[in-house]
């Protein structure tokens, strides 16, 4: 069996305050595996502590507490070792403006101490879509491809992780194409190890094998993606009725909510129940329906959900 790409256990982060900025706690105690040769997902909403998660494997942020393993070599004790598995394609476009995208590439090969004779700078220049850009300076490049720039750097020192942090979130389709065509490629034809963070779940579904959600420094959901599928398939059947009801319809399966004005919201999982069920179920407690609406999740619904799960 192939061993794990992340260990990571009781990971804690706590932002000091500055000035007067309160102290902030993005992570609070994380303990998430990450198979070798997967394609992992990492969800989360806004302010989740994803990138803060990220950061630390990148060793551009410092836990407060708990222990890093990357490609077996633990963070602490194996600085160098761990830091050459991984590349990290940040979210923030942080490139130096008077290096060229070759320069670029040169710099950080250099940086990870790359000899010259095995640079592949111009490779992947190409395999980015920036071969026509290698000498434009970086202060003279659009944002996606600044972007395309930071994935080139990533590769540099042919990591066995590649960690893309929020690759996609507003980029145009080409640049999208061209990222998960990269990611792809690199996961089934040369093994690499990919993680991504994202808020877009269809993403997520499309891209991973294996999704974990944090929310609020937590991890609330670590599963495959198809048995998170599973447990997102709940739609939500609003109720108006035309008086308000004396009985509650009951029907094995489907969870019903008291809303206020008699108004029902009857939960229920569409791989297993029609819509038609539900309604039926609502006629035979008496009620006469008025107006009717659905409700599908949304992600935030899911971590909602998943939240409140988690907490009991
Ligand atoms: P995500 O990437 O999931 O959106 P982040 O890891 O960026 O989440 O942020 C997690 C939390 O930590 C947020 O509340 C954010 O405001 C806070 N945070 C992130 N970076 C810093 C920082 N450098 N100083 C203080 N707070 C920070
Ligand atoms: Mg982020």
């Amino acid at each position: 069996m192939a061993g794990d790409a992340i260990r990571i256990e009781g990971l804690r982060k706590t932002y000091g305050g500055q000035g007067k900025a309160p102290e902030k706690v993005a992570l609070k105690g994380i303990d998430l595996t990450i198979p070798q040769g997967s394609v992992f997902g990492l969800l989360g909403p806004n302010g989740a502590g994803k990138s803060t998660l990220i950061n630390i494997l990148a060793g551009l942020v410092l836990k407060s507490a708990g222990s890093v393993e990357i490609w077996g070599f633990d963070q602490d004790r194996n600085p160098r070792q761990s830091r050459a598995s991984i590349g990290v394609m940040p979210q923030e476009l942080n490139l130096d403006p008077f290096f060229t995208p070759r320069g670029a590439l040169e710099v950080q090969a250099g940086l990870y101490g790359v000899p010259k004779g095995e640079r592949r700078s111009d490779e992947i220049l190409e395999m980015v879509g920036l071969a026509d850009k290698a000498e434009a300076y970086a202060r003279t490049l659009s944002g996606g491809m600044r972007r395309r720039l930071l994935l080139g750097k990533a590769l540099v020192h042919r990591p066995h992780i590649l960690v893309l942090d929020e690759p996609t979130a507003g980029v145009d389709i080409e640049l999208r194409q061209m990222l998960w065509d990269n990611v792809r490629r690199l996961n089934r034809e040369e093994g690499m190890t990919i993680i991504l963070t994202t808020h877009y779940l269809q993403e997520a579904e499309e891209m991973c094998d294996e999704i974990a959600i944090i929310n609020e420094g937590e991890l609330v959901a670590r599963n495959t993606t198809s048995a998170l599928l599973g447990e997102l398939d709940a739609r939500t059947m609003v109720i108006e009725p035309e008086a308000t009801p004396e009985t509650l319809p009951d029907l094995e399966g489907v969870e019903v909510e008291e809303r206020g004005g008699g108004i029902l919201a009857l939960t229920y999982h569409a791989r297993e129940m029609r819509a038609e069920d539900v309604l039926d179920a609502v006629r035979a407690a008496g009620i006469r329906i008025s107006d009717v609406r659905t409700e599908q999740p949304d992600l935030e619904d899911v971590f909602l959900a998943l939240t409140k799960g988690a907490h009991g």
